[in-house]
């Protein structure tokens, strides 16, 4: 009985530790004991000795206490201790690798990224050179004392629960046991789809600290569409992606646009990703075939003769724009998410034709004179999903605090 009574304090605890920890990561604005109390309904009591403990573990710092009124007592800001708790976020790309790491109070503690075009490169090798990446880096973190919450690892390609990438067409990467290499099993990381772990970075709150409201609340709902090589994509429905029954839900880019179009790698015809990913316009264009089309040097070229004004090129561009609106509008329809933010290259469309893309999207919706369509571009985060990677990792913690706290306080 005691042993039971023990574990359902301990389970209420960790309970409380998690909201306690979302409430202030999601807060702009840094919180005191008693703020916390009030949004959380916890007793003022039950909340000292929480705030104490992520405290005493160096998870929160107290900020200089601020005297409200001239009777009132002051209240002490609750603020992410930083140097503490961190994750790592690692990511494979058509044009690298590499991997970064979070803060859980945002701040970007080391990063490291290889420049490579890796269509067709061997798996073996790059999963080998992350290791010995991270071996050193862990190390690192080990010595300054950080606790490791986890690991997340973004791919651009179908990943299972159990770390299967079933394929990455754009890497040439085909049924891989993810569990094989090193660096999976020792972090014990997570896998995912880049365009899910993109669209998780684009949630304010979800494991670092926030600092401003961000593109979309913390409970916001949102498409994303993820433009590269491929074209993927990821729904989020009030702060959750929703990842489908096997996991593999989102893929814009392979929604038809064109029943009789250009045959697409995943086999069928006129799909988002044959008109608007990167090296398709660039083939399209005529400026470069094969491997050369896929490089930034190409996709440069293309977007300065597009913005020149030559003909075939943008003729391709207007495709290209087209094939996007099509895709989106599906989407919305589809999924009645209002709210569409892209990332990669599409992002750096100009004011002009971001403002274009979402009228002609709100004049091809279907609940048109119901519903305002937003297009959103994301240019600041220059790689979302090594940075939603991280996030997945550090949300472990978030859930979890009191496994990774020593059990030796917890008394
Ligand atoms: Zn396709």
């Amino acid at each position: 009985m005691a042993t039971l009574k023990r574990i359902n304090q301990d389970d209420l605890r960790n309970h409380n530790l998690s909201v306690v920890l979302n409430q202030v990561l999601r807060s702009p604005q840094p919180l005191s004991r008693a703020d916390l109390a009030k949004a959380t309904g916890l007793t003022k009591a039950t909340m000292s000795l929480l705030v104490s403990l992520l405290i005493e573990h160096g998870v929160l710092r107290e900020g200089v206490p601020l005297v409200q009124a001239v009777y009132g007592r002051p209240s002490t800001p609750l603020i992410i201790a930083g140097g503490r708790v961190c994750g790592i976020g690692i990511q494979i790309n058509t044009d690298g690798y590499g991997y970064t790491v979070l803060d859980l109070d945002g701040s970007t503690v080391a990063e490291r990224w290889v420049d490579r075009d890796l269509h067709e490169v061997d798996a073996d090798e790059i999963f080998a050179d992350l290791d010995a990446m991270l071996l050193d880096q862990e190390q690192t973190l080990r010595e300054q004392g950080y606790i490791l919450a986890g690991t997340g690892i973004a791919l651009p390609g179908l990943v299972t629960e159990d770390a299967h990438l079933i394929v990455a067409r754009n890497l040439g990467w085909e049924n891989i046991d993810l569990m094989q290499y090193d660096v999976i099993k020792r972090l014990n990381v997570v896998a995912g789809n880049e365009s899910n772990m993109a669209a998780t970075a684009h949630l304010p709150g979800y494991a670092t600290q926030v600092h401003d409201e961000g593109m979309v609340g913390p409970d916001g709902s949102f498409i994303y569409v993820s433009t590269d090589i491929g074209i993927g994509g990821a729904i989020v429905r009030d702060g959750k992606v929703v990842d489908g029954g096997h996991g593999f839900a989102g893929e814009i880019g392979h929604l038809s646009v064109q029943l009789d179009g250009p045959q697409c790698r995943c086999g069928r015809h006129g799909c988002l990703e044959v008109y608007a990913g990167r090296r398709s316009m660039v083939e399209r264009a005529g400026l470069a075939s094969g491997d050369a089309a896929a490089s930034q040097q190409a996709i440069d070229m293309f977007t300065q003769a597009v913005f020149d004004g030559a003909e075939p090129m943008h003729n391709v561009y207007l495709k290209a724009f087209g094939a996007m609106v099509s895709a989106i509008v599906s989407t919305i329809n589809l999924s009645d998410v209002d709210t569409v933010i892209i990332g990669g290259c599409w992002a750096q469309l100009s004011a002009e034709e971001r403002e274009r893309m979402q009228a002609e999207v709100q004049r091809q919706i279907l609940a048109r004179d119901k519903v305002e369509a937003h297009i959103l571009l994301t240019r600041d985060m220059r790689r979302p999903a090594l940075i939603g990677a991280a996030q997945i990792g550090l949300r472990k913690f978030v859930d979890n605090p009191l496994a990774y706290l020593t059990a030796d306080s917890v008394a």
